[in-house]
């Protein structure tokens, strides 16, 4: 696999003076929760929405996404505020939906990458197509298992990829949710340097307090943006609520994040 600079030519295509941010419900819940979200951070460094519409969980029983019917709200979303769409796809069934529903973004999520069937298959349907497809770490620390789903998008003829760092599931108890491999994600970034990185500080820490302090540290380390989950309500959120952030706390920590200056 040989990424070239054209492949970056989607995140420069933003003109950001500041790190790209996605944001969003870890799950779209109902329309007027869908509008209200976009809304609010339509004034803001946010560029992409994001809302969950399946959702793979882990155990069954709980909230799996509202499904296909949350493509049109996003659809109203984007035409009210002019923000692009992101959804998670998991299977080819998904992604033929996404595409129907214009749909600006795919991300796959930790458990499909870890899946190479699965990921094929999302290539293969995405061939010839112009998305953007951001491809999250797998749940474990496994960096060719990272790799491979990105060459299996790029052998498609996705040229806008990106990866996405959500850190990786351990036993341990630890202060984080899925404990971040900085390293690991700093080799894959040197090996593909025109391969945007981007930090999911809610996975990683599966707590709002910690959301600043772990997106400066990626910042800090040159990540190309983040992607943040941002509910109206996070404490009554249908998923994730411990770690989604409101629109306003959001806002704030973009402004307080400090941004490198890049010298020309
Ligand atoms: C999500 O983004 O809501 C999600 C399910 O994430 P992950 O695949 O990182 O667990
Ligand atoms: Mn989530």
């Amino acid at each position: 696999m040989n990424i070239t600079t054209e492949n970056r030519k989607w995140l420069d295509d933003f003109k950001l003076t500041h790190p790209l941010v996605i944001a969003g419900p870890c799950s779209a819940e109902t329309e007027a929760q869908v509008l209200k979200i976009a809304h609010e951070l339509k004034n803001s460094d946010v560029s992409i929405f994001r809302a969950g519409i399946w959702k793979p969980r882990t155990r069954p029983g709980g909230f799996e996404g509202v499904g296909a019917i949350g493509l049109k709200w996003l659809q109203k979303a984007k035409a009210e505020t002019g923000l692009l769409m992101a959804v998670e796809v998991a299977n080819a069934a998904h992604v033929k939906l996404a595409l129907e529903h214009d749909i600006d973004v795919l991300w796959i999520g930790a458990r499909t990458t870890v899946n190479p069937f699965a990921v094929q298959e999302i290539a293969d349907v995405l061939r010839g197509t112009n998305k953007i497809v951001l491809v999250k770490n797998p749940v474990n620390p496994d960096l060719s298992l990272w790799i491979g789903g990105v060459e299996r998008l790029y052998n498609a003829g996705i040229k806008k990829l990106g990866v996405i760092h959500r850190g990786f599931s351990t036993y341990e108890k630890t202060k984080y949710r899925n404990i971040p491999e900085w390293q690991l994600a700093i080799e894959l970034q040197s090996r593909f340097p025109d391969l945007p990185l981007i930090c999911d500080p809610s996975h990683i820490t599966g707590r709002r307090d910690m959301i600043l302090e772990v997106s400066q540290q990626a910042l800090d380390l040159n990540y190309d943006g983040l992607m943040i989950e941002t509910h109206i309500d996070p404490e009554h959120a249908w998923s994730d609520a411990a770690q989604q952030v409101t629109p306003t706390a959001l806002k704030k920590i973009c402004k307080d994040l400090r941004v490198k200056k890049t010298t020309v």
